[in-house]
This record gives structure tokens, sequence and C-alpha cells, in this order.
């Protein structure tokens, strides 16, 4: 398993790591298989979307910011639920086939950390197994 770093700067963002990914699916030697993707964090998650025109991810941040206000009522005393909640939503873990030692991605598509609590240092683990 590798451990990539993702640094953010706003509460909420998602962070195009497409890239990253990329460069650690290069590095495992893997030709063919399967990259799983896993965020070990409460108040982050991990999605696959457009990442042509980076204002749908853009869109994306608002649109989740307005389904689930910072302002409850919530119970938990960190102050942070809407956060917990966005993770909820999104999910911790993605998978993307490989072949040719590349990710198989969508003409549009990109990976995309994404921070709900921000600004943080994260960590995103990649495991990339042959079949
Ligand atoms: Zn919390």
């Amino acid at each position: 398993m590798q451990t990539l770093s993702v640094k953010t700067d706003r509460r909420t963002q998602l962070v195009d790591v497409t890239a990253q990914v990329q460069k650690a699916v290069a590095s495992s030697g893997v030709a063919t298989g399967i990259c799983y993707l896993y965020v070990p964090h409460t108040t982050a998650a991990i999605t696959i979307n457009e990442c042509a025109d980076p204002d749908v991810a853009r869109d994306v941040e608002g649109a989740l910011d307005r389904l689930v206000p910072a302002t409850g009522p919530y119970r938990h005393r960190e102050g942070n639920s809407d956060s917990h909640v966005k993770a909820v939503l999104i999910g911790a873990s993605q998978f993307v086939h490989v072949e040719g030692g590349k990710l198989v991605l969508g003409r549009w598509q990109g990976v995309f950390f994404c921070e709900f609590d921000g600004p943080r240092d994260r960590r995103l683990q990649v495991k990339v197994v042959t079949d």
C-alpha cells in the first residue's frame, strides 16, 4: 500500500488527485488489475467525476454545503457534524480498473479527494492489485 499526501486549503474542497494516483499506479509496477483508493479520515472522502471543467467540482462543493448546512441542530460537540455527514454521503473508498499500467477512466473523469473540514494535511491510501 502507498500513502499519498493531500494538502487542502479550504473547508470544503474537491482536489483533483488523478495525476498523483496515476503516479502511484505506475510505481506499483502493476500492468493489469485494480487500483483501490481509501481515505482514512472521518471528515473527508473520495469520488470520481468530471475534471475537464473545474467549475463542476466547485458546483459539487457548493451543492454539498447547501445540502448539509454547517449549523444544525447537531449533537456532536466538536462542531463539525456537517463535515461528518458529507463524508458519509460521498464515501471513504473507490476503485478504478488498471490496464496498460494506467487508470481506466472515462474521457471526462478524474479522481477527487474530498475535503470537508479543511484546511488540513490529509492522507489517501492507494493499493494496486494485479489480476
Ligand atoms: Zn467531529
